[in-house]
């Protein structure tokens, strides 16, 4: 049962302020509003940025149930649009709302040096570390895919499909499909270097091995950069799901047409 809740508010003077009348709503129908690690649903009330800082935050914790409200301007992982809290408010009393469990993804680079892991809800980017042509080899747990070369490659999860992957024409993914995409960014095909180009999709129990000849590449995990020198392998996979909360009514097909058309 959603009895604790804990509030993630982007930082502009209309999240704040709507955010005071949010949490007062949720007070009054007997929620405890709480700012500690122990919380049953977690609220990001501003635009995308703000539903992906708060899965940050909560580090990718896959207790809680997760909702955002949307004060931003596209609002894709916000549910619930300004002023209408109250309609969330009564599907949790009520117990009606949807769970939607959403595939986290988990990238590990290793370097000669060090290892580094890193959580996403959308994707990563592997591209050189000065947007040079990336060449390398990418391969599917141990077999070679192919030989890479390009502006750099893009692998997300369900719930990233519709976001940077969609701007180079990578496949819309319905949330329930336990998957992730690689998707080419301006990958090169001629005499030279020879790619697939087409965007692959993999069971998110495989992993995608990106072996780098560049000296340094720059990782993008949900639109955080990250420099690194001498990698020897970026992997990336499947990792738990976070569960997200939805109207009873959600559909993900009229998100897409309401959304991106
Ligand atoms: P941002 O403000 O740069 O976001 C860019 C756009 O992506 C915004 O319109 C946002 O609403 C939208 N977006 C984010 N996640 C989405 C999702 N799952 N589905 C549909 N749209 C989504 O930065 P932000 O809000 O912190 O979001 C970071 C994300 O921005 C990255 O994870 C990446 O997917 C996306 N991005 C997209 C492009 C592009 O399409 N050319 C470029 C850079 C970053």
């Amino acid at each position: 049962m959603i009895k604790n809740v804990k509030f993630f508010v982007n930082n502009n003077l209309e999240s704040i302020e709507y955010a005071k009348i949010v949490k007062d709503d949720f007070y009054k129908n007997g929620f405890n509003i709480v700012d500690t690690n122990r919380y049953d649903l977690g609220v990001a009330i501003g635009g995308d940025g703000s539903f992906l800082r708060m899965i940050r935050k909560a580090n990718f914790n896959s207790k809680p149930y997760y909702v955002g409200i949307n004060t931003g301007h596209l609002g894709f992982f916000q549910e619930v649009k300004v002023n209408e809290h109250y309609k969330l408010i009564k599907e949790i009393q009520e117990e009606k709302y949807k769970v939607v469990n959403t595939i986290i993804q988990k990238t590990t680079v290793k370097t000669k040096e060090k290892e580094k892991n890193f959580y996403s809800l959308n994707e990563i980017v592997v591209r050189d570390i000065n947007l040079d042509l990336l060449t390398g080899k990418v391969l599917v747990d141990d077999d070679l895919l192919e030989e890479y070369a390009g502006d750099g490659i893009l692998i997300c999860t369900p719930s990233g499909s519709t976001a940077y992957n969609l701007s180079y024409h990578g496949a819309i993914v319905y949330p329930k499909l336990e998957v992730l995409q690689m998707t080419s960014m301006a990958a090169i095909d001629n005499k030279r270097y020879s790619t697939i180009g087409s965007p692959i999709i993999i069971e998110s129990c495989q992993r995608f091995n990106i072996i780098p000849n560049n000296k340094g590449i720059k990782v993008t995990v949900d639109g955080i950069n990250h420099n690194f020198k001498d990698v020897v392998v970026v992997t990336t996979t499947g990792e738990e799901k976070i569960k997200c909360l939805k109207f009873s009514h959600y559909s993900f097909t009229q998100k897409i047409n309401e959304k991106l058309l």
